[in-house]
């Protein structure tokens, strides 16, 4: 692989940047690999980097239905964070979480990571509770978080109308440490970095089937043929419920259009994310200036990657209603994804009945901010057969055994 630096970049202008390398190849599908990834999200191109990094396997594929990236990942509103309620959560999410300060090294790809801090605001007494028990759960467990004031946030972010009459904004807790991604480019750079170490990305082939012998999956149908496989890597997001269905089980998962949306864009005016679950609205501002907005997830089933236009209507209003000076803004651009809920807010990294088919799904409205620490601990448990350290409670187990990891309040807004 050609290595991005400085050096590379004016030697390529001199050169009218006609002889960059293509960042990955695109070849035809192999009779027969190691591990075969079942969609080319960040999770997915993730887990085939590790795997192939980490655990020395090289005949690895990632197959993806449409364009890599084209998913959730590419469509996300990019707040990364570590700050949930459980143990289990926070020790995986703050796994991911130091692994993105390294990313853009580790990839040789600049993900523009920017720990700007993310707020989460309070607006009643129910609200307040929740936030100072999550703060010091974290603090307890190591995780940088603190409370915030009234006063403190008008501080740290002088345009928001804290004061507003009708949902006052009562306290907030802050993790300094949180902030953004590019997310096209978290796929690219492991998309670059795991094509470099052998893997082949196959994109326009989609998995339509299974080969299921004696309980053990052998390999899987596709739109360009059978391919054989030892292990299968099932990391679908919205469409995870749909590959188990071919596999022949069920999960315990709602798919849901969840949407975002851009403003034009502004000269700088927010340093950091701000968040609140109780009027569900968030935003940040782009490198380009503009405001990314977004809310809840639709209330329905669906599958079509766009959502409701009341539910824009009502993170709109969420987001003016803390700084109502963004109500002479013109939105750009809205688009949609379709999220993979768990009963319990959070993820599931767990084997299947079928043997040797592993499924990494449920990250629901927040999987991003996860990336690297999924990807990392599903590769651990694809190529073990056990699940990584940081990732024991998130099999499917918990659902038989009622050990569920509860993330509601700290999911309760999209993210
Ligand atoms: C509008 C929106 C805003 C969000 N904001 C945030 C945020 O701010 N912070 C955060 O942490 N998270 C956020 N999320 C959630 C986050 O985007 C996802 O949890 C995360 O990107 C999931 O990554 P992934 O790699 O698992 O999935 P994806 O990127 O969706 O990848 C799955 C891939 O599988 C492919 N696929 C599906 N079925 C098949 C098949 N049969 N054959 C082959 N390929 C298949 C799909 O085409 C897709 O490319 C948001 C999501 C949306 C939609």
């Amino acid at each position: 692989m050609q290595k991005y630096s400085a050096i590379s970049l004016a030697y390529h202008a001199f050169r009218g940047h006609r002889h960059w390398q293509r960042a990955w190849r695109s070849p035809e599908p192999r009779q027969h690999y190691d591990v075969i990834v079942v969609g080319a999200g960040g999770h997915g191109l993730g887990t085939a980097y590790y795997l192939a990094k980490h655990h020395g396997l090289r005949k690895i594929a990632v197959l993806e239905r449409g364009w890599l990236g084209g998913g959730n990942t590419g469509r996300n509103t990019t707040i990364i964070r570590s700050n949930y309620l459980q143990d289990e959560s926070g020790g995986l999410y703050e796994l991911a979480r130091s692994l993105w300060e390294t990313l853009s090294q580790e990839v040789n790809y600049n993900v523009m990571f920017s720990p700007r801090g993310v707020l989460n605001l309070c607006h009643d007494e129910h609200d307040l509770k929740g936030v100072q028990r999550r703060v010091l759960a974290n603090q307890a467990s190591g995780i940088e978080g603190e409370f915030l004031t009234p006063a403190q946030i008008k501080k740290e972010v002088p345009e928001m109308h804290v004061a507003c009459p009708r949902l006052p904004v009562l306290g907030a807790s802050l993790q300094r440490t949180a902030g953004t991604a590019r997310h096209d480019a978290v796929a690219w750079g492991y998309a670059r970095a795991a094509d470099a170490l052998g893997v082949d990305i196959i994109e326009q082939c989609t998995v339509n089937g299974f080969r299921i012998e004696g309980g053990k999956v052998r390999g899987v149908e596709t739109t360009r043929g059978a391919i054989e496989a030892d292990k299968v890597a099932l990391v679908p997001a919205g469409h995870a419920s749909v590959l188990a269905n071919l596999a022949g089980f069920r999960l315990p998962i709602e798919s849901r259009p969840l949407q975002a949306l851009v403003s034009e864009p502004l000269k700088p005016c927010l340093n950091t994310v701000i968040m609140s679950g109780a009027i569900h609205g968030y935003v940040s501002q782009s490198d380009k200036g503009e405001l990314v907005i977004g809310g809840g997830a639709d209330a329905y089933n669906g599958y079509a990657q766009r959502g409701s236009p009341h539910v824009l209507a009502g993170s709109i209003g969420a987001v003016c209603h803390l700084f109502p000076q963004f109500r002479r803004l013109r939105m750009l651009r809205s688009w949609g994804g379709v999220v993979d809920i768990a009963p319990d807010a959070s993820a599931i990294l767990s084997p299947t009945p079928v043997e040797n088919l592993f499924i990494n799904c449920g990250w629901g409205t927040g999987g991003f901010k996860a990336t690297p620490g999924s990807a990392l601990a599903f590769a651990h448990l694809v190529a073990n057969g056990s699940p990584h350290p940081k990732a024991e409670g998130f099999t499917l187990n918990r659902f038989a055994s009622g050990l569920i990891i509860d993330e509601h309040s700290a999911a309760a807004v999209a993210h």
